[in-house]
């Protein structure tokens, strides 16, 4: 592997902007904090599941890298759309062709 040297018009900003001394702490996220950030608000694309078509395979819920899917009471699929990132995985996955990717409009 090669190491690079930050570039030296980035390290003279870094020491203008910050100093040597007083570099904010970087990348520390509060432990157990998933819930408290809504990593789906970002995007503007959302699964939307079509209950009707559900046969509660539970596919969508295993596959979903961002845990946004949820089991009602009948065992019905439904999106957490604070979590949903909009990737199109679950309905990639759904065998009852149950979810569609939609863009939301406002
Ligand atoms: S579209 Fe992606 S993020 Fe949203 S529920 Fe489906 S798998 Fe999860
Ligand atoms: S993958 Fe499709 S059929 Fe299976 S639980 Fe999810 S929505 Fe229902």
């Amino acid at each position: 592997m090669v190491e690079k040297e930050a570039p030296e018009e980035l390290k003279k900003w870094v020491k203008e902007k910050w100093g040597t001394k007083n570099l904010p702490p970087g990348g520390i996220v509060p432990f157990h904090s998933a819930y408290e950030y809504k990593t789906g608000d970002w995007s503007a694309f959302k699964a939307i599941i079509d209950k009707s078509k559900c046969i509660s395979c539970m596919n969508c819920f295993y596959y979903c890298p961002d845990s946004a899917i949820e089991m009602d009471d009948e065992l019905k699929a439904m999106v957490d759309i604070n979590y949903c990132k909009g990737c199109g995985i679950c309905a990639k996955h759904c065998p009852a062709d149950a979810i569609e990717v939609r863009r939301l409009t406002r």
